[in-house]
């Protein structure tokens, strides 16, 4: 039993003390090394603590990758800037710092000649990204220069860092997939200036329809947190009337949780919302996300989508599974030898958390 993350960043060792049964603590910097983690653990019988934080290793660590998966991760960025009120990354991984381009570019060719197709770059707020006079559209059109690499995507993207470039970017580099994952939070402009979000709805919306409007088919999923202190019954209103503004693809929903030393944590008492509340409140915007999402889902039916193969389907042999550009899992009977190829494929039916189809030969 293991505890991993920001929160076991802060806390390290002193959780063993509090939690007898723990077999080890890990910052977020270490969670790559786990399968080795767990190994030691086994062979020496330790109880491990990795919560080191050396910025010289910074971009050291393994590629997010498993040997024959045709897609793998790429980190370009560690830390954030913002300062959103209730998150505790700032003060655990410290202020933004960005990759240079020329080594994201070199682990992505490496990972492109171990068989990989798609990368996915990621950082707290990837879109933010800088290096040497580079913003982050001039990394995606580097990475669409990458031979043999057919897809890009990257998360998580912060709203007030899309920029004209890095649209013009997605536009003009087919390799890029139109879809991005752009957490909203909250629907409502006074939980959103709580938070120190930064934007308001109309903002977020006006970007939202500026994505939809330029970038022909594309997606977006989101983050949600409810129960926020001093949300009111009107303010999550608000988050639920966005949520039938935007009709996101998907989306992430979480009851508020607080942190130990975030700004966010230090409201207590009556300005906190009941734990019965926002559970009503997170039920109440899954159930509806949910019908978006399948209804979304059973739009394709009929579309012939690209999907890249990743490989055998875990529930069925005879099929294969692998996500269409817009992030969509699609399964389809297809032999196992196409993973890491684009096919065609016509989707034939919408389910809840994916789609379904037949190959187009
Ligand atoms: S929520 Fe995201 S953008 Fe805000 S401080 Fe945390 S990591 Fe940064």
């Amino acid at each position: 039993m293991g505890i991993a993350g920001c929160v076991a960043q802060l806390y390290g060792d002193s959780l063993l003390k509090k939690i007898p049964h723990l077999d080890f603590v890990l910052g977020p910097r270490a969670i790559p090394k786990l399968p080795e983690i767990i190994s030691r653990i086994n062979l020496d019988k330790i109880r491990a603590v990795e919560t080191s934080y050396d910025i010289e290793e910074l971009f050291d660590v393994e590629p997010y990758h498993r040997a024959g998966e045709v897609t793998a991760f790429v980190s370009v960025q560690q830390g954030c800037n913002k300062r959103c009120s209730y998150c505790i990354v700032p003060y655990v991984r410290g202020d933004e710092v960005n990759r240079p381009l020329e080594d994201i570019i070199t682990e992505t060719e490496n990972l492109v000649g171990k068989g990989v197709r798609e990368i996915t770059f990621i950082g707290q707020t990837v879109n933010s990204w800088k290096h040497g006079g580079f913003k982050f559209g001039d990394l995606l059109r580097a990475a669409g220069d990458v031979d043999a690499l057919q897809r890009i995507r990257f998360t998580t993207s912060y709203p007030r860092d899309i920029t004209k470039r890095m649209i013009d970017a997605m536009k003009d580099v087919p390799q890029i997939c139109p879809h991005i994952h752009l957490p909203v939070q909250s629907g409502s402009n006074n939980v959103l200036s709580k938070m120190q979000r930064t934007y308001t709805r109309e903002w977020y919306v006006d970007t939202v329809n500026r994505l939809r409007d330029e970038i022909v088919d594309f997606a977006i999923s989101t983050d949600i947190i409810v129960g926020f202190p001093g949300e009111t019954d009107r303010d999550f209103e608000e988050t639920m009337t966005l949520l039938e503004e935007i009709k996101f693809e998907s989306a992430f929903s979480f009851i508020y949780s607080p942190r130990p030393g975030t700004p966010a944590a230090q409201i207590v008492g009556d300005a906190c919302v009941q734990k019965k509340d926002a559970s009503a409140r997170l039920s109440c915007l899954q159930e509806r996300q949910s019908d978006i999402t399948f209804e979304s889902n059973n739009n394709r039916v009929g579309v012939i989508e690209e999907v890249l193969v990743e490989g055998p389907s875990k529930k069925d042999e005879n099929f294969v599974t692998g996500r269409t550009a817009q992030n969509r899992i699609a399964n389809f009977r297809a032999p196992e030898l196409l993973t890491g190829n684009l096919v065609r494929v016509k989707i034939t039916e919408g389910l809840q958390n994916s789609i379904r189809g037949e190959l187009v030969v």
